[in-house]
């Protein structure tokens, strides 16, 4: 009950409509965080300007390193579990083994930096995360 209540506080305290996207859903699927049904990417990684569909101003979406050290510790995890599963019970050949560590690191790698770079991107959005300004005399 305490919940929802604290929930419909936040909500209509944001007031802003991209807020009324979830963050992990648009990240997961690369979505804009702002309607979340246009495309974030284009290109595979890039980061479009803006929305095809509403029009939000993608270009201030700034993820940095953050999603490549989240892929780097998963995929290095993942990809030495599976080479002691492939050479040590699998006993497969050196190049099978070559071969398919290759193509498990590149297409995992990719898939989840647009899932990482997507999901920071959407969260960073949600919460307004921006450089921090002194005093206020920039802007
Ligand atoms: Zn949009």
């Amino acid at each position: 009950m305490t919940g929802s209540t604290n929930e419909q506080e936040t909500t209509t305290d944001r007031g802003a409509s991209s807020r009324s996207v979830s963050p992990y859903r648009a990240g997961l699927g690369a979505k804009c965080p702002s309607c979340g049904e246009g495309k974030l990417f284009e290109n595979g990684l890039s980061v479009r300007q803006q929305c095809d569909v509403c029009g939000f101003d993608l270009s201030a979406a700034d993820p940095g390193d953050g999603a490549q050290v989240f892929v780097i510790l998963i995929m290095g995890a993942l990809t030495a579990l599976m080479g002691f599963i492939v050479v040590g019970a699998l006993h497969w050949p050196l190049w099978a083994v070559a071969l398919s560590l290759f193509v498990f690191i590149m297409a995992g790698s990719i898939w989840m930096l647009r899932v990482f770079k997507a999901l920071l991107i959407a969260l960073q959005f949600h919460h307004d995360a921006r450089e921090g300004a002194l005093g206020g005399e920039d802007e």
